[in-house]
This record gives structure tokens, C-alpha cells and sequence, in this order.
């Protein structure tokens, strides 16, 4: 009997939800107690500080040093207050999730005699050489050639875990290129702020400055924590490697409409009281479709904050999980068969007078400006798509892209019948069409009324990667380990390149004397007509769409490592360069990392389905199996030879079927290792993850099918890890 399966089944099935202090306020009392933001800062600054430190995080301009030294003893008051002993620099390795080395305040005072004091200057604030030459940096940083540096990013507030201060920092190399996701996506949210001021000028001249926005909505799994360490795919990986379906998973849709289990609600509730310490204003929780299946979303905020925010709930989310004996699973497809976990990002773009430029407006003038935004986005990401789409592919999102549950694995646009009507009509107009302000007011662009309709009416199509929601895009494809930094580089940087592209249009035809609201009408209709393709409102699921998508010349690749490719192609090495936010080196390194990564993860698990095929499923299949044949022998001491043949039939048939998946799992494994050898000895980074791709990862789809039939043969006594039904119902 599998005794380690039933003391982990008998363990998740006692355990009684755990009691969670309140902290006796309103979140709006405690809220951000955690972390060094503006209410803190006005207690611990003097103001000329405070006022030099908001605007140069305001303006995004660089701090003065002694300013630096200034905060660094504000902040370190703060800190010792709250008991903190070490400070952090936390930073955003191209690896999954944060990094950080802790150092602890102490150092000797400068006097003789050895006395120790709390010290914490404006230079170790403001920059730190972490010892990081195991990060991955794409070769850019040889280990012996240069170290990297984190900088801190004063536009973050420092927050404090446990006894430490943890300041969020970018990382660079000692030449500057970025060896992390911060420093490109600061990059590309000044970038997308210039070219959007820049056209927000031709409707407002007062807009200083555009924020760019992210709402992101977190999906991830619970398991018990016994069952968890009960399978070593799941502890190793972050998914099953193998597991038969169970007889009821989603079909009913209970779990969606259900309430959440009281052991869930009561992570749930500490998680908040949690994030609102960190000033994380945690909005929504509920129910995914999948059993034990949940989500949260904060309010939005400005993007790289929003990000910070994002990092920071799933390390909280994993250590309060593991408090109420939950293991956290944030990877994209943890089971197969039931759906996998996104992280919708909510991207919108809004001016420092409190417009949001994906909001319809109540003016001919303000509509313009919206239709003009929306269709850029349209156009950025038509121009684009092959690079989205590499945003936020890895090996892990793979699995869930393409299924029949999440968004497709080519990259288009839905826009609801509203926006689309609109567009439809300024591509019908025709070019000889005399526009004025007078003409826009007359025909109002047909978006007069569409606030109300779009807000709470938007047509809610689940199949679209890229969908419009009435005042903001979401980009569904993103996974929900991922660093929403990714997608938000290249989604900011393609934006900003398109509106750079769209303002010398405008210029160059008001130069030739046409009117402005001419000149942006004309130029909205030519992108409406060439963009036309990335527009797709159907289901995003159907094989027709595959087959459409490729004639309207869409990305329709499906190789990880070859999406990757999108990254570096003169393309895209053209438009990140022209905004300043990535140059070629930078791009081809940060590629070396993905290909790498990739490799990594296939090769882990391939290693350990490797092993739990040999270690525990064809040992418990043979044992299984002996058990029967001493049936068969047993059967034919005690009947007379055709009736123990009879009664044997069924035991036989068995016996057959078990030696055709053993051999079949025994042969595949021998030749995954096989393929992985030859891999292996490829060099080339990008050649090799395809290798891993074409000829290694088939394997782990062929050896999960023979484990699969045997769990459903196998004596369940015997049966050694937890099953699907076991792992999937939290009570
Ligand atoms: P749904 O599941 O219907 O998409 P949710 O309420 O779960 O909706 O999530 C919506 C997310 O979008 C929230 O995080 C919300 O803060 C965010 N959001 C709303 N408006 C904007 C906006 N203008 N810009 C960016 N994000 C937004
Ligand atoms: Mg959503």
C-alpha cells in the first residue's frame, strides 16, 4: 500500500481552517504601514527633501547625492523604528520572481575602540554591488570581466519583510546594459510618456504628462501542502507531469459560481490585511473556473508600481499559503485537463489632467483623441504581434496558450461591435470628405453616447488574447508566474514608437498646410484600413481562425524557442533602439537567457518524469502485475483447465495491457535520454532550446499517456502519488 499518498490524503483531509487575527481597523487605517511612501516620508523628511525627492520622482528626473543622504537617514529612522536590522536591495533578475542580499545596518562607528552603530548612508540607498555573478545575464557580464550594480528606483517606496528594509532597485551591468526587467521597463514608460505627450498636445496643450496604467488580475492554485510534497513533479516543477483526468473536474462549472472554500477565504483575508500593509489595494477575490482554482486583482496603478505591486503580493500570497499548510502554484498549467492560470494585464494610458486616453470622451475634440489612441494601439500592435506574443511566451505559458481554454497562440485584437462600428465608418469616409471641427461635432464620430453602453456592456469575448473593455485594453496572454514587466516593456515600447510614427505624420501633413483635425482623420483612416488584419472579434478557439490568421499574414508560430526569435529581428531591434529602451546587445542577451531558461525547464522535467516513471510507476505497475499473474496461477491450481481459463481471460488481458504501458514508458524514457544527449551537445543556445523543444519535450506527452492508462488500471491501493481528485478538491 502507498503509505506516504494516504498520510498525505488523511493529513489535507483534517485540517480545519485557520484562524486569521484581524487587525481591529478599517484597511484605510493601516493601510501602507509597511512601506516608505508619501505619509511616511512627510513624517521622517525635512520638506525641502520631500520636495526635491516627489518632484524627481514626479519628473523622473535623477536625485542629487546629498538629497540621497537625506532620505537614507529619514528612511533609516523609519525602519529602526519599525525593528528593522538589515536593509535590501530588491531587484528583478531575468530569472523567475525578486532577488535580494541582505546586509544588516551595523558597521563600526568611526572612532577607536570597535563601537558598532546602525549606519545606513545616501551612497549604500542609493547603489549597491550585489555579488550576483550567478544571475543570468546572456554573457553580457562575464563573471571574471565586471560586476553588476543595483540602483535604487526612488519612484518604488522602500517596504520592509520581517527585519529588513528592501529598497526596489534596477540592476545593470558595469556598461550600463539592463540584466534585469526594471531598467527597460522604466525605459519604456518615459519613452511612451514623451511620444503620447507629444500627440496629446495636439488636442490639450496643457498635458504634461501621460501615465501608463496596469491592473493585473492574478490566477493561481492551492494544494494541501501534504499532498504537494507527496508529488515530486509538482515540488520540483510546479506542475503534474503526469495524473489521469479526474471523473469530475469542471464540467459542471460549480467551482466558478460556488463560494470559496472557508479554509481559502481564510488565506484569502490574511493576504489582504497583508497587502494593504504594503499599500497594495487588493480589490477582488473569487472562484476561478478550475477547481481550486482563485483570483485577485487590485485597483490599478501606474505601471511600474502596479509591477512592484504584483512581485511582491505573490511572495506574500506564498508564505501566508504556506501558513495555512496551502503550496501556492502560480505556474500556467499545474493540471492538465481542467484550465491553466493567466494574469491578465489591464493596460491603459492616462494624461496628468485625469484623462484616460482609452476612455471615450464627452467633445468631438476629446473623441478624437480617444479614436486616435485606440487605433495607435491597434497599430502597434498589428505592427507587432510576433513580439507580444514572445512577451509572454515561456515554457510553462506554452502549455496553456493554444488549449481550448485561454487565449490562442496568435496575437489579435477584439474591439466590441461599438468601436468597431466606429472605425468601420471613418474607413468608409471618403478621402475627399472636408474635415473640420464643425463635421466632427456633426457626426460626433458616432461615439457621443458610448460611455455608458461600453462601460458596463462591453462585449465580453474570452477568446481574445488582446481585447478592448470599454476604457482600457487587456492583454490576456500573459502567464501568471510571469513578470508583468515583460509584456508591459513591449506593449509601452510599441505604443510609444507608434505614436512617434503617427505625430510626424500629423506634422508632416499640417506642414503641407492641411488642417490638424484633417491631417489625424486622414492619417486614422489609412491605419484603420492597414491594420485591418490584427482585427478579429470571433472565437479566438476555432481551427478556421488558425487557418484565417495565417492568410492575414498574423505570427502563427508555435515554438517557443523560435517565437523568440521576434526579439532580435531588425524589426524589432529598430523600434526598441529608436525609443532608447533596448539596444541589439542588450536584446540578443537577454535572448541567450530565454533560450537558456527554457532548455533548463524542459530538461528538469524530463529528469524527473524520467525518474518517477522508473522509480515509482513501473515498480508499483509490476508489482501490480505480479500480484494478477499469481492470481492466474492460483486460478488454474483450483479449476479444472477451460474454467480457469475462462476466469483468467480477464486477468490476462490486464497482464497485457500493464506490459504494453511499462514497455512503453521504459522505451520512451531510454529514448528522451537518448534525445537529451544529443541535445545537450549542441552549443548554440537558440539551437539547443529547439532541440529541447522538437526533440525532447514530444517525450514528456508520449510517457504521461502510458503513466495516465496505468492509473487507471493500477490497484489505487498501490498507486503511489497523490491523484487528481485527491489534489483537486479542497474541502
Ligand atoms: P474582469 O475579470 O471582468 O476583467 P476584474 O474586475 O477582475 O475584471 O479586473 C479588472 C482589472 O482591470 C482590475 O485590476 C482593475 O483595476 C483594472 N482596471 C480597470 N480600469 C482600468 C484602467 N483604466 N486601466 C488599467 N486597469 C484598469
Ligand atoms: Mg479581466
Amino acid at each position: 500500500m502507498s503509505t506516504i499518498r494516504f498520510k498525505a490524503v488523511e493529513e489535507a483531509t483534517k485540517r480545519l481552517p485557520l484562524g486569521v487575527k484581524s487587525p481591529n481597523m478599517q484597511p484605510s487605517e493601516y493601510y501602507g504601514v509597511n512601506i516608505f511612501d508619501r505619509k511616511q516620508m512627510s513624517k521622517y523628511l525635512s520638506k525641502e527633501t520631500m520636495k526635491v525627492l516627489t518632484d524627481a520622482i514626479d519628473e523622473g528626473i535623477t536625485l542629487p547625492r546629498e538629497i540621497a543622504e537625506h532620505v537614507a537617514a529619514g528612511m533609516k529612522l523609519w525602519a529602526i523604528e519599525m525593528g528593522v536590522t538589515h536593509y535590501t536591495h530588491w531587484f528583478q533578475p531575468l530569472t523567475d520572481g525578486t532577488a535580494e542580499k541582505h546586509d544588516s545596518f551595523i558597521d563600526y562607528a568611526n572612532e577607536p575602540g570597535g563601537k558598532i552603530i546602525e549606519k545606513f548612508s545616501g551612497k549604500l540607498l542609493a547603489q549597491q554591488e550585489p555579488d550576483a555573478s550567478s544571475f543570468p545575464s546572456g554573457g553580457i557580464r562575464n563573471t571574471f570581466e565586471a560586476r553588476g550594480y543595483t540602483a535604487w528606483d526612488p519612484s518604488s517606496p522602500a517596504f520592509i519583510v520581517n527585519d529588513t528594509l528592501c529598497i526596489p532597485t534596477v540592476f545593470i551591468s558595469y556598461t550600463g546594459e539592463a540584466l534585469d526587467y526594471k531598467t527597460p521597463l522604466l525605459k519604456a514608460l518615459s519613452a511612451v510618456d514623451k511620444a503620447a505627450v507629444d500627440v496629446c498636445k495636439l488636442f490639450d496643450p496643457k498635458v504634461k504628462k501621460v501615465y501608463s496604467y496596469l491592473g493585473w488580475e492574478q490566477e493561481f492554485f492551492l494544494v494541501d501542502k501534504a499532498l504537494y510534497h507527496a508529488r515530486p513533479d509538482l515540488k520540483l516543477t510546479g506542475r503534474t507531469l503526469i495524473g489521469h483526468e479526474s471523473a469530475k473536474n469542471q464540467q459542471l462549472e460549480d467551482h466558478y459560481f460556488g463560494a470559496v472554500p472557508m479554509r481559502v477565504a481564510a488565506f484569502m483575508r490574511e493576504v489582504e490585511f497583508e497587502a494593504y500593509r504594503y499599500g497594495i489595494p487588493l480589490k477582488t477575490r473569487h472562484n476561478e473556473v478550475a477547481p481550486n482554482q482563485f483570483e485577485i486583482a487590485p485597483i490599478y496603478g501606474e505601471t511600474n508600481l502596479a509591477n512592484d505591486q504584483n512581485l511582491l503580493v505573490m511572495s506574500i500570497m506564498d508564505k501566508i499559503a504556506n501558513k495555512h499548510h496551502f503550496k501556492l502554484l502560480i505556474h500556467e498549467k499545474p493540471f492538465a485537463g481542467v484550465n491553466g492560470s493567466g494574469k491578465h494585464n489591464n493596460w491603459s494610458l492616462g494624461t496628468n489632467t485625469g484623462v484616460g486616453l482609452f476612455t471615450p470622451g464627452k467633445t468631438p475634440n476629446e473623441n478624437l483623441q480617444f479614436i486616435s489612441f485606440v487605433v495607435n494601439a491597434i497599430m502597434a500592435v498589428y505592427k507587432n504581434n510576433a513580439l507580444l506574443k514572445a512577451s509572454i511566451m515561456t515554457a510553462g505559458n506554452a502549455h496553456r496558450l493554444g488549449a481550448n481554454e485561454a487565449p490562442p497562440i496568435i496575437i489579435s485584437v477584439f474591439l466590441g461591435s461599438h468601436i468597431s462600428k466606429v472605425l468601420d465608418k471613418i474607413e468608409e469616409s471618403s478621402e475627399d470628405d472636408d474635415i473640420t471641427v464643425e463635421e466632427l461635432q456633426k457626426m460626433k464620430l458616432g461615439v457621443a453616447h458610448i460611455p455608458e453602453v461600453l462601460i458596463d456592456n462591453t462585449d465580453r469575448n474570452r477568446t481574445s488574447p488582446f481585447a478592448f473593455t470599454g476604457n482600457r485594453f487587456e492583454f490576456r496572454a500573459v502567464g501568471s508566474s510571469a513578470n508583468c514587466a515583460s509584456a508591459m516593456i513591449a506593449l509601452n515600447s510599441v505604443m510609444a514608437a507608434q505614436l512617434i510614427d503617427f505625430k510626424k505624420e500629423i506634422d508632416k501633413k499640417m506642414n503641407a498646410g492641411m488642417k490638424k483635425e484633417q491631417a489625424i482623420y486622414d492619417t486614422l483612416r489609412f491605419y484603420i484600413k492597414e491594420c485591418k488584419a490584427i482585427r478579429f472579434d470571433g472565437n479566438g478557439y476555432s481551427d478556421e481562425w488558425k487557418k484565417e490568421a495565417e492568410k492575414r499574414g498574423l505570427n502563427c508560430e508555435t515554438s517557443v524557442p523560435v517565437i523568440y526569435d521576434s526579439y532580435i529581428s531588425p524589426q524589432t531591434v529598430h523600434m526598441f533602439e529608436s525609443i532608447g529602451v533596448m539596444n541589439e546587445r542588450e536584446l540578443k542577451a537577454r535572448n541567450e537567457v530565454k533560450w537558456e531558461t527554457y532548455t533548463k525547464k524542459i530538461q528538469i522535467e524530463a529528469r524527473v518524469l524520467g525518474d518517477i516513471s522508473m522509480n515509482h510507476i513501473i515498480p508499483v505497475a509490476t508489482q501490480y502485475q505480479t500480484a494478477l499473474l499469481d492470481n492466474v496461477y492460483k486460478l488454474n491450481s483450483t479449476f479444472e483447465k477451460e474454467k480457469a481459463k475462462t476466469l483468467n481471460e480477464h486477468n490476462i488481458a490486464l497482464i497485457e495491457k500493464i506490459a504494453t504501458h511499462i514497455l512503453g514508458i521504459k522505451n520512451n524514457v531510454d529514448d528522451m535520454v537518448e534525445a537529451r544527449k544529443i541535445a545537450n551537445k549542441i552549443e548554440n543556445v537558440r539551437k539547443k532550446a529547439i532541440a529541447y523543444h522538437d526533440t525532447v519535450a514530444p517525450y514528456l506527452e508520449i510517457i504521461r499517456y502510458h503513466s495516465d492508462e496505468l492509473e487507471l488500471i493500477v490497484d489505487n491501493q498501490m498507486w503511489p502519488l497523490p491523484k487528481y481528485r485527491e489534489l483537486l478538491f479542497i474541502s
